[in-house]
């Protein structure tokens, strides 16, 4: 059991002091508990807040951080990206794996929803470090019969093997620039039969619907309804370049957008996803930092801001609130996946984020969820807790300065063969 002795929460709209108390992953209590734990945190001037939700990356890609810079999407996938992707194995998938994990705790995520080669990798590193996180087996066909057929078979071989691990597990057909709308029908079976989700990368860019209608005379998100890959099991990431009635159809049939502004951002896209139309239209959305070759941090406090500056910026000063920015990194997310965490109420996962009120972005504290998300650095997160786990303690991971060498090492020998 662990006590949080005289911590700050949040209760309409307003910091109380409570104590919290966590047994094995669930908060049990919270108010004037007492109780013999195992351990007590003085959490005097400490926030409690839940965890943050990561929604869309591809963690093994802070290999490529800083690889691959100021080029347009198409042109840094094809010339620097895949390339190098090609080149990859299960042990550098492990290392960076791993050092995203230890990179996303330390910045208050708890949870992280992934898309990359290599999942069991992946997977060894969420254990290692005590995060929480679907892992998505990914896979392209590039419009080939032979490809497909070929990937589906490693793609259940992956599925197979994450049963292993605890973790949620995901199906990634790319994007249908990269997919057969055959592949993605084939996708959704797997999901279907696996009990599982499907994350894809959707609208990204003006160029991928227009080519789309120009190959199938159809709008992208028609076809794919016609095709019966809308649905909940549906969390598709960017959902840029929409239309209303593609909105609507997506809320309809209970899919979840991700917004990703910084990748949005630097990769050029030509505009933001549509945060005030999907809200009318009671489209979940969620928010994710992609991967580090496209952002280059996986830093949700980071990513929330960004959010809330691209909406304002696009749609106006009250389109989108500090409180929205962190909806979309808790709360929508939760419901998304399924999770019980994203609150910080009794019976909820221990899935917790101290924040330390005596650094000076969050001073002076007129408003908490403001400062988290307009102020806040990565330097006020004291500690972290995951599944009722200390995970981060005053800010650090145990053991990241060998995870940080290693990384190195493998990156060092990666790019020098290159
Ligand atoms: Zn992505």
């Amino acid at each position: 059991m662990i006590l949080i002795e005289n911590a700050k929460v949040l209760s309409d709209g307003k910091l109380k002091s409570a104590n919290i108390l966590i047994e094995e992953n669930k908060i049990k209590a919270i108010g004037d508990v007492k109780d013999k734990s195992d351990y007590v945190i003085n959490a005097k001037e400490l926030a409690v807040i839940p965890g943050l939700f990561n929604s869309h990356t591809h963690c093994a890609m802070t290999l490529f951080r800083g690889y691959a810079e100021d080029m347009p999407l198409q042109e840094w996938l094809e010339k620097k990206i895949w390339p190098a992707e090609a080149r990859l194995n299960e042990e550098i998938v492990y290392w960076a794996s791993k050092l995203a994990c230890v990179e996303m705790l330390k910045s208050g995520t708890t949870f992280f929803f992934d898309m990359y080669f290599f999942p069991s990798a992946t997977a060894r590193a969420v254990e290692e470090t005590g995060i929480r996180a679907c892992l998505s087996s990914a896979f392209f066909d590039f419009f080939s019969k032979d490809l497909l057929e070929a990937n589906l078979k490693r793609v259940e071989k992956e599925l197979n093997e994450l049963k292993n691990f605890k973790v949620l597990r995901a199906i990634a057909p790319h994007a249908v620039y990269t997919v057969s709308l055959e592949g993605l029908k084939r996708a959704m079976e797997i999901a279907e039969k696996e009990d599982i989700f499907v994350h894809f990368h959707l609208a990204e860019t003006e160029k991928e619907v227009i080519d789309f209608r120009k190959k199938n005379g159809n709008g992208i998100v028609k076809a794919l309804d016609e095709i019966g890959f809308l649905n909940q099991r549906l969390i598709s990431a960017h959902c840029v370049w929409l239309e209303k009635e593609e909105i609507e159809l997506m809320a309809k049939r209970k899919v979840s957008a991700v917004h990703c502004p910084t990748s949005n951002m630097k990769l050029s896209v030509g505009k933001a996803l549509n945060y005030p139309e999907m809200k009318k239209a009671g489209l979940n959305v969620l928010l994710g930092t992609d991967g580090t070759a496209s952002n280059n941090s996986l830093d949700m406090l980071r990513e929330m801001k960004v959010s809330a500056l691209l909406q304002k910026f696009y749609y106006g000063a009250d389109s989108f609130k500090a409180v929205d920015a962190f909806k979309i990194a808790t709360e929508n997310a939760s419901k998304a996946f399924g999770i019980k965490a994203g609150k910080v109420e009794v019976g909820w996962l221990a899935d917790l984020v101290l924040i330390d009120l005596s650094k000076i972005p969050m001073n002076p504290c007129h408003d908490l969820i403001a400062n988290l998300v307009y102020s806040s650095a990565s330097e006020c997160i004291d500690t972290v807790i995951v599944d009722g786990k200390i995970v981060v303690e005053n800010g650090y991971f145990e053991g990241e300065e060998k995870i940080l060498e290693k990384f190195n090492k493998i990156a060092e020998k990666f790019f020098g063969s290159a």
